[in-house]
């Protein structure tokens, strides 16, 4: 990433696209939550790597529902990027497809007073543009039903 691009690079940390973390950060595009996935071990893998942490096999991305709860959090006061507006909230979100598949992410939508551990929230996606790239970054708010 250039280090002289903060005035185009906007609210969230973006992350340096590679081979193995393009598919997650840009799947928001269709829509869709991609999560590295061992065909061998039937486990999803984050963060994405370059195999699979148990057999060292091939990851293939693949979609998840977006769904998951609230694990923990913390609301952020300290406005350590000047166009973030305080206070949001930085959560570790379980998704539901396994028990200790986790995602740190923002969770907007809402007050940051009501969001709680175990609340159910499902992904948006919010597109920043880096380099030539869009990247897709997963965000949650609270589920509605
Ligand atoms: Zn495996």
């Amino acid at each position: 990433m250039a280090d002289d691009a903060p005035a185009a690079i906007p609210a969230r940390m973006l992350p340096t696209l590679t081979e193995h973390n393009r598919a997650f950060w840009t799947g928001g595009g269709d829509g869709h939550l991609l999560i590295p996935w061992c065909p061998q071990c039937r486990l999803w893998v984050l963060p994405p790597g370059a195999g699979c942490p148990d057999c060292g096999g091939v990851l293939d991305a693949r979609p998840v529902s977006g769904r998951g709860t609230v694990f923990t959090y913390t609301v952020n006061h300290q406005p350590f990027v000047p166009t973030v507006p305080v206070p949001y909230v930085i959560a570790i979100v379980q998704l539901d497809e396994q028990s200790d598949l986790r995602i740190a992410a923002n969770i907007v939508g809402c007050e940051p007073d009501s969001v709680s551990i175990g609340l159910p929230v499902e992904v948006r996606f919010e597109r920043h543009d880096v380099d030539d790239d869009a990247v897709f970054v997963p965000v949650f708010t609270p589920r509605s039903a």
